[in-house]
């Protein structure tokens, strides 16, 4: 049923990286909840595969002493569920590991593969975006550190050199200490449905203002984006209804979503502008505040 000609695991990522520059055609497989059914399509690209599902190396998360959080890349998103440093710092990510699949595809899938894959309606994508998230890839001449927002290169097409491998996602202290988010999915049903729009938004607030403002999108363009019009626009503004109607207003410039079988460009824009006031309302929330 699978057309695999060649399938070694990698003892470490050291291996893994020797063993993809041996073979210019191999393919990593991490999960595979993307990669069999690419296969199963048959798909030529993955005959050849080298396997670091479950790699130690790439299991974990942490906080270092300087409070940076590091989130291996072969972390499942059952794993970020049940984190203790995910919940308390970055329960953003919570949010968007709880609605990927189902319980089966949750307990395999990996962070590292939802955001390799290149997909725009990926979960872990439009929070990663609006936490500033930084890439550890290591390849054969060391290991690069890339800004998410750099990675993506077109629809299925990432920044990754031959060989390299993403580790790990690194949240600086500044990006999310005093900083609160939410993600939001539309989806056609409520479970083992991809996203049609997914809305993350991080923020801080002080003395009645909103001093941080971070949106980004799933779906709403080719890649997933932030929406720097909409941020500039409500940087230092006052808590009031008015904020979500500015946005609203003005997300509509950051955005350029398409139509497929899955819904039209039309009720994709009505879909960002609600979410982005729906999510900033959660968000405000989470932040003890209220529009007033
Ligand atoms: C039934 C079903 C439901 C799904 N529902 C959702 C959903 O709701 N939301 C969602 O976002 N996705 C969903 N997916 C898609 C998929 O489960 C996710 O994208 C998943 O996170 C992929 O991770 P993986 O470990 O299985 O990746 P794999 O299939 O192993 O790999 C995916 C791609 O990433 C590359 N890769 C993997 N790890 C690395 C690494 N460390 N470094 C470099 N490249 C790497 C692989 O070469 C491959 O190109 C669903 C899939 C299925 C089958």
């Amino acid at each position: 049923m699978f057309n695999i000609e060649t399938h070694i695991k990698a003892g470490s990522v050291q291996e893994a990286i020797s063993l993809l520059m041996e073979n210019p055609n191999a393919r990593l497989i991490a999960g595979g909840t993307d990669v069999l059914i690419k296969l199963r399509e048959g798909k030529p690209a993955f005959r050849h595969l080298v396997d670091i599902h479950g790699l130690a190396e790439l299991n974990g998360i942490e906080k270092l002493p300087d409070n940076t959080l590091v989130i291996g890349s072969g972390t499942t998103f059952t794993q970020a569920i049940e984190s203790d440093i995910i919940q308390t710092h970055i329960p953003i990510l919570t949010d968007a590991a709880g609605s990927v699949g189902g319980p089966q595809i949750r307990n395999v899938a990996t962070i590292g593969g939802n955001i390799c894959n290149g997909v725009t309606s990926a979960d872990s994508a439009s929070p990663l975006f609006s936490l500033n998230a930084l890439l550890s890839l290591q390849g054969p001449d060391g290991t690069r550190h890339l800004p998410i927002a750099d990675f993506y290169k077109g629809p299925g097409r990432v920044d990754l050199g031959p060989g390299e491998i993403l580790t790990a996602i690194r949240i600086r202290p500044e990006d999310y200490e005093q900083a609160f988010g939410y993600y939001y999915k539309y989806a056609m049903r409520n479970a083992m449905d991809i996203a049609t729009i997914g809305c993350a938004v991080c923020l801080k607030t002080s003395g009645g203002t909103l001093t941080d403002y971070r949106l980004a999108f799933g779906v709403a363009g080719p890649v997933p984006i932030r929406c720097r019009e909409a941020e500039k626009a409500v940087k230092g503004h006052p808590l009031t209804p008015a904020l979500l109607e500015k946005i609203a207003a003005t997300v509509v410039r950051d955005v350029n979503p398409r139509t497929s079988w899955r819904a039209s460009k039309e009720f994709r824009l009505n879909i960002i502008t609600e979410l982005s006031k729906r999510a900033t309302k959660k968000a405000l929330t989470r932040a003890g505040e209220e529009l007033s």
